[in-house]
């Protein structure tokens, strides 16, 4: 009798569905159960979501931008611009309407594939059962459906894939409605005349950024030096620059200390800061931000991104023999193997990197393994990643940071676009391009580039990371004149250049 496998998987996310499919398509039998569907946050609140609304506020801020410096004009540029009017606007409840018309096919398009798979999908809340491994070594999974039934389920291999959740801090609890998280923003019907955010992370940037493009006035509060702390610093102060060039007020080493709703009562609209705010002539409901200076300030709505907190509490995980650690993330291997025979772990439970993409690696990786397919383990340092703001910033491989901290040895290069003929054209005047190449045999081990779809232009310098293949060869490689990607290569021959003379000397 042929042996066939059972996996179970907790959580339908990419990490969750992309090993789904991955196992039907090795003959293993797969159930894949999930409480919110196919796709999971990543495709339902989170990824797909931001990313559309995104797509609204790239062609706002591609226009507002350069239109003029292209030689368009609008009819109300020649009865001149009224005080504040935008030359454009945005319908915000037509553009989340069609948000989330888009997440909810693209969840169906993945329930389809999975089925089509031969993958049995349940709707329901799963946990691992007690007890451990049986004598069979298999492991029990507990469903328990919307209308509280529950099933058992044995399976010779289980997948862990359940994402996170986003944190809240007691005093700033979000109601939906003018306090948000970042699931609840595509509630809106019209545009946060002004929108506190707070978190100035990658979710607090690029929503920061997003709603500042549709039209909102944005204020930013950030607990560090700058915006975008950990990632490349010359790539945050680009950014940083450009969200005050265009009226963001981005208060930096402060921390919201509480935020709540009030009926405000002024005689003029005060912006955000405003003392005012608050004390005379009823306006409506607002928001204060109590912040860790003392002061208070006021918007119309509050956008709270101050990070995720694991979906593993009551899952049986640590009765099952599974090592949390302190965050509450469940600690994996490079085969997205736990400390539990018998159970993976993949995505942003594992809090590896909180990226689809890896979800997606981590999960096919746990199914090679577990299937006893070929399987190379995870390289976190090939992994290519995006901030979807304006400018995009895009980073892969080694960073500034490993490099200053002697992690790697490396020579960098950094060409701002300023000099690139398209970016010209274009009127794209922020942005660069970074390389970082070994000494001596001029290895790519990394780079930045900060650009409009700077998501797309990585791609080479990603290749290269990939391949091991020197400033020589990605110099050596024909680029389109003109285009931004010219910048890659010109950054490489330069890098060429300082090796040599950095070897000589
Ligand atoms: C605002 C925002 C924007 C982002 N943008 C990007 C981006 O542009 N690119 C990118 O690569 N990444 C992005 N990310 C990160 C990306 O969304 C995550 O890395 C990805 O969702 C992780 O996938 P996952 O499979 O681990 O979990 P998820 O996508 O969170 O899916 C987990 C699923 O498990 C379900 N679940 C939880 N517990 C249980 C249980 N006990 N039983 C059954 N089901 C359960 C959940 O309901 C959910 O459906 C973004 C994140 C945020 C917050």
């Amino acid at each position: 009798m042929v042996h066939v496998t059972r996996i179970v998987i907790i959580g339908g996310g990419p990490g969750g569905y992309e090993a789904a499919l991955v196992a039907a398509q090795l003959g293993a039998e797969v159930t894949i159960v999930d409480r919110d569907g196919l796709g999971g946050a990543a495709v339902l609140s989170d990824c797909v979501p931001s990313k559309t609304l995104i797509a609204t506020a790239e062609v706002m801020t591609g226009f507002d931008a350069s239109y003029r410096e292209l030689g368009i004009t609008l009819a109300c540029d020649d009865q001149g611009d009224e005080a504040g009017r935008r030359a454009i606007s945005v319908d915000l409840g037509k553009v989340n309407r069609r948000v989330k018309r888009l997440a909810i096919a693209q969840s169906h398009d993945i329930t389809q594939s999975v089925t089509r798979a031969g993958v049995t999908v349940l709707r329901g809340t799963g946990r691992l059962g007690g007890g451990g491994q049986a004598v069979d070594g298999s492991r029990e999974v507990v469903v328990t459906a919307v209308d509280g039934s529950t099933q058992s389920l044995r399976a010779d291999a289980v997948l862990v894939a359940t994402g996170v959740h986003p944190r809240e801090a007691p005093d700033a609890r979000p109601d939906g409605e003018r306090i948000l998280n970042w699931k609840q923003v595509y509630d809106l019907e019209e545009l946060p005349r002004e929108l506190i955010v707070v978190g100035s992370g990658v979710t607090g940037a690029e929503f920061a950024g997003a709603y500042q493009a549709l039209g909102s006035k944005v204020t930013l509060v950030s607990s560090r030096d700058r915006v975008l702390p950990g990632e490349d610093p010359d790539a945050a102060e680009v950014l940083e620059d450009v969200f005050r060039r265009r009226g963001m007020n981005v208060m930096s080493r402060l921390r919201a200390e509480a935020v709540k709703v009030v009926s405000a009562r002024t005689d003029v609209a005060e912006g955000p800061s405003s003392p005012k705010a608050g004390k005379e002539g009823r306006v409506g409901d607002r928001v204060e931000v109590t912040l860790s200076d003392g002061r208070v300030i006021s918007g119309t709505h509050c956008l709270i991104a101050i990070g995720a907190i694991p979906n593993t509490e009551g899952m049986g995980l640590e009765e099952a023999g599974v090592k949390l650690n302190d965050w509450g993330q469940i600690v994996v291997d490079r085969v997205s193997r736990t400390s539990a025979p018998g159970v993976y772990a993949a995505g942003d439970c594992t809090g590896v990197f909180m990226l689809a993409s890896v979800a997606a690696m981590q999960g096919r990786i746990a199914m090679y393994h577990a299937l006893g397919d070929a399987v190379q383990p995870l390289n976190l340092k090939t992994i290519a990643s995006n901030i979807f703001t304006d400018p995009e910033i895009a980073t892969v491989g080694y960073t500034a940071a490993d490099v200053s901290c002697g992690k790697m040895d490396a020579v960098e290069i950094k060409l701002p676009l300023r000099g690139n003929p398209r970016a010209k054209m274009q009127g794209i005047r922020d942005g660069f391009v970074k390389l970082f190449c070994r000494p001596g045999t001029g290895i790519v081990v990394g780079g930045v580039v900060v650009a409009p779809r700077a998501s797309e232009l990585i791609h080479s310098i990603s290749l290269a990371v990939d391949n091991n293949l020197t400033v020589e060869q990605v110099a050596g490689a024909f680029t389109v004149y003109p285009s931004l990607s010219g910048s890659t290569a010109e950054a490489a021959r330069q890098l060429h250049i300082r090796k040599r003379a950095e070897s000589e000397s």
